[in-house]
């Protein structure tokens, strides 16, 4: 491979991420910036003899908050002395710090922004799926969506919200404050469902940095997508499971011993907020970014929350990638185009299978059709078909 090749990748690549970062960066004047941040615990005035209403007024407290906190049925509850409430401060202290966080968090979100995000979600998601199951993916269709969908659900839709931050946020929130936000609880539900539904779809088409990755990782593979024209590495799952669950335990028990969210320092999601990273960011992102030439999507695979949580529930999908052992030649050329070594580990059934991200490569590349995107179990493979062969690049 000569020199001119490389030249070519890295030029891709840089103009890649030059052109992400300027666009966003202007994106982000067209969007309204809300502030997130869990707020501190207050040191309330409290006075028994108050009613709820001055109570409210002496601690700059919306009628909203103390509605929430207190269990207000009606305006008439306002009316009620402290006392009446038969609450001690620290219960009182608790539940106004409680009702507080959830106002803010209402108060940080752009409910426009993120209702037009989940309703091009669906349709983008909906349209990749049709043409998944109908075998019309080929490596210039996957990327043209890749692309597409990094400049909308990353550039013009920005970071928030995002199935990492679901994960992310909820733990850092419940850490911190012991309450979880309604709303955040919904959306996690709706992107687990979509895994239920059919595996890492939504990160495969969806997700604004599994998208990224997977455009970078796509740069450096050549003409068919069967393989790096820089040589491309399959790390081990073990290896990129154990430094998923340690990085997810670690961050927890910040969360909770501290109440700081790591993540939030080397967050690469927000390549679409580029204003919001330190240097620390930059650094890690530079890395990652990098690293994806090379290696199939390094945040997902080794750090991502929701990839952890995902993997978990996609034992139980019902769309996934099937093999047809009837047909099925044994020749291994879907695990060798496979990005990663889930597909080898799908024909031989072994009993742990690593993150499938639904990309479909495998789907284009086997010469006896014997794999389909499907709904129903997984067969095994017949005795000894797989014994015995190890695969070569
Ligand atoms: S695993 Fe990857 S694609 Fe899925 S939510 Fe995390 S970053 Fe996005
Ligand atoms: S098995 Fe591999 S190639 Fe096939 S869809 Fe899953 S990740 Fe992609």
């Amino acid at each position: 491979m000569n020199q001119k090749t490389k030249r070519s990748i890295f030029a891709q690549f840089v103009l890649l991420i030059g052109i992400l970062i300027g666009l966003s960066y202007i994106m982000n004047q067209v969007w309204v910036q809300k502030v997130e941040t869990i707020p501190e615990k207050q040191v309330l005035i409290i006075e028994k003899s108050m009613t709820v209403t001055e109570f409210g007024q002496k601690n700059n407290l919306t009628s909203h908050i103390l509605q929430n906190a207190l269990d207000l049925k009606s305006q008439q509850d306002l009316n009620k002395k402290l006392v009446e409430l038969d609450l001690s401060d620290e219960e009182l202290t608790t539940r106004i710090d409680k009702a507080s966080a959830i106002e803010a968090e209402h108060g940080s979100k752009d409910w426009v922004k993120i209702l037009i995000k989940f309703g091009v979600w669906i349709i983008f998601l909906g349209i990749s799926f049709n043409l998944l199951r109908k075998g019309k993916i080929n490596p210039k269709v996957r990327k043209i969506l890749y692309l597409t969908a990094t400049i909308i659900f990353g550039v013009i839709l920005g970071a928030d919200p995002s199935a990492m931050g679901t994960v992310k946020d909820a733990i850092g929130l419940f850490a911190e404050k012991q309450v979880f936000f309604p709303p955040r609880m919904i959306a996690l539900t709706v992107f687990l469902l979509l895994v239920f539904l059919a595996n890492k779809f939504f990160c495969s088409w969806g997700c604004q940095i599994g998208v990224l990755q997977d455009l970078i990782f796509r740069l450096n593979r050549n003409k068919k997508d069967r393989k790096g024209i820089l040589r491309q590495v399959k790390l081990p799952f073990v290896l990129t499971n154990t430094i998923r669950v340690a990085f997810f335990v670690i961050f927890t028990v910040i969360s909770f011993a501290w109440a700081m969210d790591i993540i939030e320092f080397i967050d690469p999601f927000k390549i679409y907020k580029p204003e919001k990273i330190e240097i620390i960011g930059w650094v890690f992102l530079g890395f990652l970014l990098v690293l994806s030439l090379f290696v199939y999507r390094p945040w997902c695979t080794m750090f991502c929350p929701f990839g952890l949580v995902g993997w978990m529930v996609e034992k139980q999908s019902i769309f996934k990638i099937k093999v047809n052992y009837d047909t099925c030649e044994a020749c291994q050329s879907c695990a060798k185009a496979c990005p990663t070594t889930v597909m080898d580990t799908i024909l031989k059934q072994d009993k742990v299978i690593p993150d499938c991200f639904s990309c479909g490569t495998c789907l284009e590349v086997c010469p006896t059709g014997s794999l389909s995107f499907s709904s129903g179990k997984r067969s095994k493979p017949p005795l000894g078909k797989f014994e015995n062969n190890t695969i070569s690049e």
